[in-house]
């Protein structure tokens, strides 16, 4: 099932219609995305059951580019991102692999629709493609064989970054140089859990300005979806709703020579395999 936040209300998305969920479930369930994700499990099954009638006959192909889409979840009690996940990241950027993962955080502030303008900050503002895994149970201390059970989906997101910030002083300012306004587009949708057998074998890229500068693939990944949720469990609590960035592949524009950096009017689209594609213009702040 795709889930996604049409003008701010949580809708069902098939390839022959809209659903909204509150409608569509006359009320038992909330028109709140960020309530629906702690109830995923049972609005998949209330739904497969159901099978209400669409309350818009377009389909997932029309909500390419929509605007009106928001972030798959509005307001996560925590975020976190993964620095160095991929092996040919590392390589790219001449860092060694790290021994255990390497955490920050993206500020919620950040966050917005997948379709969203990117107001460019600075003139060395880089993209990032990733992963993100949208948590729908609250745990501690979870087993590595345990963790997927934790997740409710997944979308596509970018980490934008803006370098000068991020590497300007020691150690370097990771959280505050990746969240400036809208450097944390998420979605298309909510793809659940159960449509994604394994998260580490989907292919992910980024376009710019129709030239591929990312082209790789979620097996490329140090550490594991699930190895990320359970060392994150051993010290944090996740909670319903939290998000997880992974980490990006190889071809960022920091890593290329010489470097490509976002400027007003480039169109970035970043997308990853069944879960579909984001699209940001860059403009000026
Ligand atoms: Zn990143």
């Amino acid at each position: 099932m795709r889930i996604a936040n049409l003008s701010g209300r949580a809708t069902i998305v098939t390839d022959h219609g809209l659903f909204d969920v509150a409608q569509s479930s006359d009320g038992a369930f909330s028109a709140s995305i960020d309530k629906c994700i702690g109830q995923i499990d049972l609005l998949r099954r209330w739904f497969d059951a159901a099978r209400p009638t669409p309350s818009d006959p377009r389909g997932a192909d029309d909500l390419i580019g929509d605007e009106r889409l928001g972030p798959v979840v509005n307001a996560p009690q925590q975020i976190f991102a993964i620095g160095l996940n991929y092996r040919q990241h590392a390589m790219e950027m001449g860092l060694d692999l790290p021994e255990q993962p390497m955490i920050f955080t993206k500020f919620v502030s950040a966050l917005c629709g997948p379709n969203d303008p990117l107001p460019v900050p600075g003139p060395t503002t880089d993209f990032e493609a990733e992963l993100v895994v949208v948590m729908g149970k609250s745990g501690r201390n979870v087993a590595v064989d345990d963790a997927l059970s934790m997740v409710a989906g997944y979308c596509v997101g970018e980490d934008y970054s803006e370098r000068t910030l991020q590497l300007k002083g020691s150690p370097a300012q990771f959280s505050i140089a990746k969240s400036f306004k809208n450097f944390a587009p998420i979605g298309p949708w909510l793809t659940t859990a159960d449509e994604i057998c394994n998260p580490n074998d989907l292919a992910i890229s980024s376009v710019v300005n129709g030239v591929r500068h990312q082209d790789s693939n979620t097996n490329d990944m140090v550490f594991t979806v699930a190895q990320l949720i359970s060392y994150i469990s051993s010290i944090c609590e996740i909670r319903p709703g939290d998000l997880m960035f992974t980490g990006s592949p190889h071809g960022v524009g920091q890593g290329q020579r010489p470097p490509v950096f976002i400027v007003p009017g480039d169109e970035i689209v970043t997308s990853i395999e069944r879960l579909g594609s984001i699209r940001n213009r860059a403009v000026a702040p």
